[in-house]
């Protein structure tokens, strides 16, 4: 027996639509446990997510980004972290798209550039004052009418110029081409936000994208890095890559170096910045402190 209600069933249903999606077209699933086991930790995820801003149980991680030229740190991403009461340390990757999808994400993108900002003003006051900040928005926050204005009233509190904020966005939410995006888009970079292509080369990876939407950063994504070095195919790529993204006056980060023989070859082809762990590891506000601290 699938179910004891319509509506149990109808959500059931549900699920196996949404399971079947994800395997590609024209197939089919049937409702099966391991799905509503899938069900019921989403919806306790989901409850707890909820609450979890009143508790304070998020926390912004920065991560730091290196210019290859002068192997300094020019600023950083910032990536949030959430421990929960109940079910412990949850990964963005689980939390994210739900936090999208039930529209949470609104305030919670908010209480982030809220934290990064005021973060970044500390910084430029104490240790760096041209550290740039890089701040990930999702699909939702793009669609919502108040996200200009929350970021111009931020960063007038904060007191930081529209330099030092890059905005990343992955080309998921550029198909489609609804003409609210490619406005809100450009209303951010006519403030002088930069907007960066985030995970590129993942996706449809449309080109037109790079030229029809105002970016000026190009984020390679971790997979062609770390493939680099083994795999001749992904060292050409990642070349193209750079070689196009000049070509167009973007700048380039690689995403997810963990070796100095990457980082190496990524300095012979002119990429320009470098994050991942063979620098730093995304830390804590206060480890990111003493990191930049440890710089001057
Ligand atoms: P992303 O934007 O692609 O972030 C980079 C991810 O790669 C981070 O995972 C980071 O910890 C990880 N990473 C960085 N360097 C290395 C490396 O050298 N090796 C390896 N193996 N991994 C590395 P994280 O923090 O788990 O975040 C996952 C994703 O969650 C992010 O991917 C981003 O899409 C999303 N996310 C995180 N914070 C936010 C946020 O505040 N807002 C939104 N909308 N999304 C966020
Ligand atoms: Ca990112
Ligand atoms: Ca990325």
């Amino acid at each position: 027996l699938d179910a004891k209600t319509p509506s149990e069933i109808l959500r059931h249903a549900d699920s196996a639509m949404f399971y079947a999606k994800a395997q590609g077209r024209n197939t089919y699933e049937y409702f099966t446990k391991e799905m509503k086991h899938d069900v019921s930790k989403r919806l306790a995820l989901e409850e707890q997510l909820y609450s979890a801003l009143d508790k304070n149980e998020f926390e912004v991680y920065y991560q730091a980004k290196i210019d290859i030229s002068t192997n300094k740190i020019m600023g950083a991403e910032a990536l949030l972290r959430w421990n929960n009461s109940v079910l412990g340390y949850i990964s963005p990757v689980d939390f994210i798209p739900i936090a999208e999808q039930t529209g949470f994400i609104v305030p919670l993108g908010e209480y982030v550039l809220q934290e990064a900002l005021k973060m970044t003003a500390f910084w430029h006051q104490k240790y760096d004052s041209t550290f740039h900040i890089a701040v990930n928005l999702s699909p939702r926050q793009l669609r919502h009418s108040g996200l200009l204005n929350f970021i111009e009233k931020t960063m007038q509190e904060t007191n930081i110029s529209s330099k030092y904020l890059e905005l990343e966005v992955t080309e998921g939410m550029l198909m489609g081409g609804h003409k609210y995006i490619i406005d809100t888009l450009n209303d951010l970079s006519q403030k002088g936000i930069s907007i960066s292509m985030d995970d590129f080369g993942t996706g449809y990876s449309s080109l037109s994208y790079l030229q029809d939407y105002p970016f000026s950063v190009l984020k390679i994504d971790r997979n062609f890095i770390t493939g680099m070095m083994d795999n001749a195919g992904n060292r050409e790529l990642v070349q193209a890559i750079i070689a196009m993204a000049h070509g167009l006056k973007l700048e380039v980060v690689a995403e997810g170096v963990e070796t100095q023989e990457q980082f190496n070859y990524l300095k012979q082809l002119g990429c320009d910045y470098a994050q991942g762990y063979l620098f730093s590891k995304p830390l804590t506000a206060d480890a990111m402190s003493i990191l930049l601290k440890s710089a001057i």
